[in-house]
């Protein structure tokens, strides 16, 4: 994880709400449940990847904060759902994950693309890492 992740100041500023509520309605998830127990990071297996824990994404789409579109974890997490299972308040952080790289699909940018690896990397790839890739072009 990087050290610009771990340090980034989470801030509430009135007026983010609407950030908050596409979120909630594209997941099906009330993001206003966590109370950032941190079990989802901790089950998470792709956290040396990821700028921001799972859990901290979820705290910056509660205060309303862009900024979890511009993070690299949204693109890296797998949809294993270890975190959903682990969740006490049943939140399925995968969902708000899908819906964060919606909205940036929305705006026409793709972090990954299947075109740009050799067909020897693609050999390389997990099949579940090329389902994955296909999934966030379905927005
Ligand atoms: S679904 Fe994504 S955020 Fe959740 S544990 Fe798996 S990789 Fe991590
Ligand atoms: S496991 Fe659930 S309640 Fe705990 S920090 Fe993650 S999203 Fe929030």
């Amino acid at each position: 994880m990087s050290s610009f992740g771990s340090k980034q100041i989470l801030r509430y500023e009135p007026g983010q709400n609407e950030f908050k509520e596409r979120v909630n309605e594209l997941s099906g998830e009330n993001v206003d449940l966590c109370f950032q127990c941190g079990a989802c990071s901790s089950g998470c297996p792709m956290t040396q990847e990821m700028d921001y824990l799972p859990s901290k994404i979820i705290r910056m789409v509660q205060l309303g904060m862009e900024e979890a579109l511009e993070s690299k974890t949204i693109w890296t997490c797998m949809t294993c759902f270890n975190c959903e299972v682990r969740c006490p308040r049943g939140i399925d952080i995968a969902n708000v994950m899908e819906a964060l790289r919606q909205l940036v699909l929305r705006k026409k940018h793709n972090e990954v693309s299947l075109d740009d690896l050799s067909p020897e990397e693609l050999r390389e790839l997990p099949q579940i890492a090329i389902i994955s890739n296909q999934r966030k072009l379905t927005a």
